[in-house]
């Protein structure tokens, strides 16, 4: 069944510590959870643990495999091998040529990321350089709360407005002619105010979203 609702069914293909965290989330929200694993062990442990609503024990480089066990009647079907580079692009490619229509892979390395790429992933992570940038950025930009990157060079950032910005207006400070920035949303007791009017005045401590180029939000004073 396809759908937009809590019917979205999802299948994690390799069961390490990365492929279980995404199942065991997804089942914690109530989704169907199709996890398999050519180790039975591990198949054996993500239903005792409860981290799948099924479970299968296949080679996921076999496409009769996978077809069998209904993994290409999935929604999204994540590939969570990421230490057999080998595996996981044949496995992508399986995925992909089997008619799953959003295929989310995990990499290990930037070449891995591109191979990926070149055999169909929708989406590509690579949860340790991820992580990594992410902890070097909040190291350096503590004033950054979250940030979203929407492509390699324009991202959404959640910010701490800073004292420079205190009580002027978005008017007065030009942010997109003198930054390139349009101001998403403004924070106000606690609720974000969505499409601030120019004359909204700012306030430090409090939070801002913004949308823009990269070079363009690392030129903010924080
Ligand atoms: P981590 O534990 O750090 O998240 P990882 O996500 O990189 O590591 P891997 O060590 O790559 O995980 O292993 C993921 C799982 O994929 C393992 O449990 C392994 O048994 C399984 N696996 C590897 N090859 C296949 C295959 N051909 N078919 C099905 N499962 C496989």
């Amino acid at each position: 069944m396809r759908s937009d609702s809590k019917n979205k069914q999802f299948a994690v293909i390799g069961l390490g510590r990365f492929g279980r965290a995404v199942a065991a989330s997804l089942h914690r929200q109530g989704y169907d959870v199709l996890c398999v694993d050519s180790d039975e062990e591990k198949v054996a442990q993500a239903l005792s643990d409860r981290v799948a609503t099924h479970a299968r024990q296949l080679d996921s480089t076999q496409p009769a495999a996978l077809r069998e066990a209904g993994i290409f009647e999935q929604d999204t079907v994540i590939v969570a091998i990421g230490n057999y580079v080998q595996e996981s692009i044949i496995t992508t490619l399986n995925v992909k040529e089997g008619g799953v229509p959003h295929v989310v892979a995990k990499a290990s390395s930037e070449i891995h990321v591109k191979l990926l790429r070149k055999v169909g992933a929708d989406h590509v992570v690579f949860p340790e350089h991820e992580m990594g940038c992410t902890l070097a950025r909040s190291l350096t930009k503590p004033g950054f709360l979250e940030r979203i990157e929407l492509d390699p060079e324009h991202s959404i950032v959640e910010l701490i407005i800073p004292e420079q910005f205190d009580g002027r207006t978005i008017r007065d400070l030009r942010l997109r002619s003198n930054y390139g920035l349009n101001v998403l949303a403004v924070s106000q007791d606690g609720k974000f105010e969505i499409n601030p009017r120019p004359d909204r005045l700012l306030q430090k401590g409090t939070a801002m979203v913004v949308i823009g180029a990269n070079n363009c939000i690392d030129r903010l004073p924080i």
